[in-house]
């Protein structure tokens, strides 16, 4: 097949080329380069089956392809926050153009859409019919509103113009490539645990997150894709839960830093639990994670613990 990976020279977009490309598929990867690098695809340049394409998917693009993986997202909060109003408008016009092109060329078409639709919730763990408990105007809002009106546009493209679509929501997701720089919290531990720099616990650290390596989402979003089963929504993550506090800990201990844990204010609305009920990938993709977060971190550890390619 000839696929379309929007965000594709990002963290998961560029995995996601890998797996498609060992697959046999001819695969167009397609970024703005706002979070993501060239580098993170060098290896994939000259590849006959393999091309790269720079466009912002807030502008129509007209291609010929049979799937398209809708990734295109900055997904950090420093990342979306620094200018909210193309988070927003990636999420809603970057759907628009993604679905219509979708329905043109009669390509299946899978959203990235993530834990974020559940806001702070008051469900534990989280199921997929949880609405969600989300701040319209707060800082957040421009990511996790973009992300559920994109969830909306999916629905009623299919309902009303039959487009053949999947949603998987996805939770906390890291792993080699990550941005460095990227503000996001297993990135930003182990660089300050590497650097023996104070480790920075936002709020007192209580607050929760699951974490899922990044090979075990890959493998579900793709299982989502081809099955027939459901179009979603499908929470994909790690049910593995853990305080901010006890990441903090676990970091320091893997790799042998002198880092200090200070605590520094807690950004507004940061939720303060999450862990996904993955019962429905269980039963509809037969996945579940398998890389648990010790292993998880030493290989990210092992990633950031050489020079990266930026
Ligand atoms: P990332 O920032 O590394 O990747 C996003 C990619 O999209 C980057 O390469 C960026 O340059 C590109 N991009 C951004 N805006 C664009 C635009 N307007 N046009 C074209 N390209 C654009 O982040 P990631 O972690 O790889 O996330 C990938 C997707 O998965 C995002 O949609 C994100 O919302 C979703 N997601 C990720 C996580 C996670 O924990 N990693 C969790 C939930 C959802
Ligand atoms: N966090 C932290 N220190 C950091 C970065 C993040 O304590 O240096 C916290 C953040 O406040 C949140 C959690 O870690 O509670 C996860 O943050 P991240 O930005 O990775 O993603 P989120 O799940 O909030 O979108």
């Amino acid at each position: 097949m000839r696929i379309l990976v929007t965000g594709g020279a990002g963290f998961l977009g560029s995995h996601l080329c890998d797996r498609l490309i060992e697959q046999g598929h001819d695969v167009v990867c397609l970024d703005n380069y706002f979070t993501g690098s060239k580098k993170n695809v060098e290896h994939l340049i000259g590849n006959p089956r393999f091309e790269l394409v720079r466009h912002d998917i807030t502008l129509p693009i007209l291609l010929e392809v049979d799937r398209i993986y809708n990734l295109a997202c900055p997904a950090s909060p420093v990342h979306y926050q620094y200018n909210p109003v193309k988070t927003i408008k990636t999420s809603l016009l970057g759907s628009v153009n993604m679905l219509g092109l979708a329905k043109r060329v009669k390509a299946r078409i899978l959203q990235a859409s993530t834990s974020e639709v559940y806001g702070d919730p008051t469900v534990h763990p989280q199921t997929e019919e949880y609405w969600g408990n989300v701040n319209p105007i707060g800082i957040r809002s421009c990511y996790d509103e973009g992300k559920r009106v994109a969830e909306t546009l999916f629905m009623d493209y299919h309902r009303q113009n039959k487009v053949d679509i999947r949603i998987v929501r996805i939770f906390n997701t890291y792993g080699p490539r990550m941005h460095p720089n990227d503000g996001r919290v297993v990135s930003n531990f182990i660089m300050q645990a590497l650097q023996n720099k104070d480790i920075t616990v936002y709020g007192d650290g209580s607050q929760t997150r699951s974490f899922c390596f990044a090979s075990d989402l890959i493998e579900a979003i793709l299982s989502t894709m081809e099955q027939t089963e459901s179009i979603g929504p499908i929470n994909i993550g790690n049910p593995g839960e853990f305080t901010i506090l006890e990441l903090a800990e676990k970091v320091i201990k893997l790799t042998g830093s002198k880092s200090k844990i200070i605590t520094l204010p807690l950004p507004s609305d940061d939720p303060k639990q999450r862990k996904p009920d993955i019962s429905q990938a269980k039963k509809v993709l037969n996945w579940e994670p398998k890389v648990n977060l010790d292993e998880g971190l030493a290989q990210t550890i092992e990633y950031f613990s050489k020079p990266i390619p930026l």
